[in-house]
């Protein structure tokens, strides 16, 4: 099943995607925790969605994006180790916790905007953000953020524009669901879908079925806009000092 990869002992399963399976693990070297993604070779090919995930990974280092520690492959699966977040992801901890009172959601919100900063700077689109794709270093109040899943980043050439859809329409910009050329800005639309649901605890938009939720995101305003959405706490330049965030997991 793909769940054996050489030099990490992987002892269980911590997460489901769109395209691979995750599971917690150490490094047998150093007695580390790893995240390894796993990934069967029937999913993607190693030129496609992989490399680019990889190449992102390995790009950017930043205290807000998931750290990339190796990538090992078999005759069956690739295998990319990361550093391991352990509070899981943001859409569990809204599950659990339901909505954050604007202080904790500014300085969530901070991290998630300089992670994206420190993307858009190399000309980076994440294209699929979500809650789901932002991991929280450890489970108290105010966690470290790091944003994760690259496996829909492409770089941006500056006068290019994107064209494809992919991600998840509850937080997609509409110029996206149009299948309209877009940029940078369409992350920042997720980035602000994210802070909303923090905020007020459901996504801003809804539908009986997708055609309706694409239909929504058209033409509605956001559900009971909060009165006021607070400052992001922080500067972001250079973002890691302002905020005095570890480079990374503890
Ligand atoms: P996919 O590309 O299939 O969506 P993700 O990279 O988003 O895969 O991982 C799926 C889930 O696994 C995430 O939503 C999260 O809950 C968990 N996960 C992923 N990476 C880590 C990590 N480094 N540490 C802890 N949990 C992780
Ligand atoms: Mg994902």
């Amino acid at each position: 099943d793909g769940a054996q990869v050489a030099g990490y002992i992987l002892d269980k399963r911590i997460g489901k995607g769109s395209y691979a399976t995750v599971w917690r693990g150490r490094a047998e070297s150093s007695d580390e925790a790893v995240a390894v993604k796993v990934i069967s070779r029937q999913t993607v090919t190693e030129t496609g969605q992989l490399r680019s995930e990889v190449e992102v990974l390995r790009r950017i280092s930043h205290p807000n994006i998931v750290r990339f520690r190796d990538l090992k492959k078999s005759a069956s699966h690739f295998y990319l180790v990361l550093e391991y977040c352990a509070g899981g992801d943001l859409s569990r901890f809204l599950k659990e916790r339901g909505r954050v009172a604007e202080d904790p959601a500014g300085r969530l919100l901070a991290q998630i905007a300089c992670g994206l900063c420190a993307l858009h700077r190399e000309n980076v689109l994440h294209r699929d953000l979500k809650p789901q794709n932002i991991l929280l270093c450890d489970s108290s109040d105010a966690p470290a953020l790091k944003i994760a899943d690259f496996g829909f980043a492409r770089g941006l050439q500056p006068q290019d524009m994107a064209a494809t859809v992919c991600g998840s329409p509850l937080y997609m910009a509409p110029e996206i669901l149009r299948h309209e050329p877009y940029d940078a800005k369409a992350d920042l639309w997720s980035v602000g879908a994210i802070l909303y649901e923090l905020l007020m605890g459901r996504p801003p938009f809804s539908g009986a079925n997708p055609m309706q939720l694409l239909a929504n995101i058209e033409k509605q305003d956001p559900r009971n806009s909060p009165l006021s959405v607070p400052r992001a706490r922080g500067q972001c330049a250079p973002c890691a000092a302002s905020l005095s965030l570890r480079p990374h997991c503890p």
